[in-house]
């Protein structure tokens, strides 16, 4: 996930080495599901060294947006070796890379599911910590499944290995269109950052936009005045966008990149040229109104050389609008969890202000399909104090307490999904809320 606007925090600030002082025992005596916590805890820190191998396997093995081969190989053994018996997946619904396992308990009842991110960054690696997302569901999906078994309750757990975060083909997407997520009620999955410990993430929604003029060559010299110069449609349009940004809204960002400027020669008007936008806002429909604005901008500049414009935009990701129920579930758990060596600001259990991320993943689709929550969470950052997608932050992504955050967060995870099997109401509520927000226009 490409996270951009981050404020510095001084690592020494970060650090609270001797915070814990509260005993597990007593941090864990919790209304209702809060009971499971202390086993979860307990479960999770029993398969600690297995998880490890993983991470550190994906972590050292990066592998770029459906390339996922090796993760996918060593994910799908792992699950099929399992004593709780998933049934295992491989290449699901037609993607090479994507996998599913299941737990099914063999009664009817609710069905929780966890994302497991694999792909990293071209040259700088998992630059964006998708081995911790790994980590997290892991832990969490198998903790869930061991309390279900425990304790015989009914409902199933499901986890996606969900290929291709980066860019913007969404493995997500593609596993949601092709019915994957058609009989799960919720969907987990975390994201590690520097700074927030936060379950009420909201990321932007984005598209790209692929544009080409079409003008008519001439003498620039001789007879400029028969050519139609396409290079003077896109400075125009460039122009008009710069403008633009001056109105456009806090969440709003437009990115823009020449890739033709058109022609070789500087004695010919330029018949073509060619630029990519990149457009970001904080719902789906403000989105489309951004969207509306920039290809006028391009319109303009058509319209005034009288060169052709083609403009082709590009579906990416939809804004993750969290369930609040959830989110809310899953700060009461993180709270009551001991953790020697914290990162980040602490969440308060009763917290539940959005947090905004500049940023977008495919979870932001999920988001729209169905209850969801994308747990940011900090991690300790490298010498360079680099976020998501710098050098430094793939250095960070691979230590041994970046990885014990992830379980924190995976024991978090499975105490809402264990809310979700247990609490009576408590899922007919997270729905509720679901299609209270999705039934009416998403904006807010
Ligand atoms: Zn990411
Ligand atoms: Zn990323």
């Amino acid at each position: 996930m490409a996270q951009d606007g981050f404020v510095l925090v001084s690592r020494e600030s970060q650090i609270t080495k001797n915070s814990h002082t509260v005993s597990p025992v007593q941090s864990l005596q919790y209304e209702g599901a809060h009971d499971y916590l202390a086993e979860i805890a307990s479960f999770v820190d029993n398969q600690s060294d297995k998880l490890w191998s993983l991470n550190r396997f994906i972590h050292r093995n990066p592998e770029l947006a459906f390339k996922e081969f090796k993760a996918h190989e060593a994910l799908t053994k792992f699950m099929r070796s399992r004593p709780e018996r998933w049934q295992v997946t491989s290449s699901a619904c037609g993607i090479e890379t994507a996998w599913i396992a299941v737990y099914d308990s063999g009664r009817k009842g609710p069905a929780v599911s966890f994302n497991v991110e694999m792909d990293a960054l071209p040259n700088i690696g998992h630059a964006c910590g998708h081995n911790l997302i790994a980590t997290a569901s892991l832990a969490g999906a198998l903790a869930t499944a061991d309390v279900m078994s425990t304790h015989s309750l009914p409902g199933k757990v499901y986890v996606f290995g969900t290929p291709g975060e980066e860019g913007y083909h969404g493995g997500k997407i593609q596993l949601l269109n092709r019915g994957a997520y058609d009989k799960v009620d919720v969907s987990l999955i975390s994201h590690p950052s520097i700074l927030n410990n936060s379950p009420f993430v909201r990321t932007t929604a984005f598209c790209r936009l692929e544009v080409e003029f079409f003008g008519r060559a001439a003498h620039a010299a001789n007879a400029p005045w028969q050519g139609i110069n396409a290079l003077d449609a896109l400075v125009a349009s460039y122009n008009s966008v710069s403008m633009l940004r001056q109105q456009t809204q806090p969440n709003d960002v437009i990115g823009f990149a020449i890739t033709n400027g058109g022609g070789d020669a500087t004695n010919i008007i330029h018949a073509y040229s060619s630029a990519v936008c990149t457009i970001r806002s904080s719902s789906s429909s403000r989105l489309e109104t951004l969207v509306d604005k920039v290809s006028a901008c391009f319109d303009a500049g058509a319209q005034a050389t009288g060169a052709t414009v083609k403009i082709k935009v590009i579906k990416g990701y939809k804004d993750h609008v969290p369930n609040m129920c959830l989110a809310s579930s899953f700060a009461k758990h993180w709270s009551s969890l001991p953790d020697p060596y914290p990162v980040g600001p602490e969440l308060r259990a009763d917290e539940r202000e959005y947090t905004y991320v500049k940023a977008s993943t495919d979870q932001g689709d999920i988001s729209h399909a169905l209850p969801s929550v994308n747990v940011s969470f900090a991690i300790p950052a490298g010498p360079e104090k680099g976020g998501p997608h710098s050098a430094d932050f793939e250095k960070a992504a691979g230590t041994k307490w970046a990885f014990d955050r992830a379980l924190r967060v995976g024991k978090g995870m499975a105490g809402v999904a264990v809310d979700v099997l247990t609490k009576d109401g408590f899922l007919d509520t997270v729905k509720e809320e679901w299609r209270e927000r999705f039934g009416v226009e998403n904006q807010f």
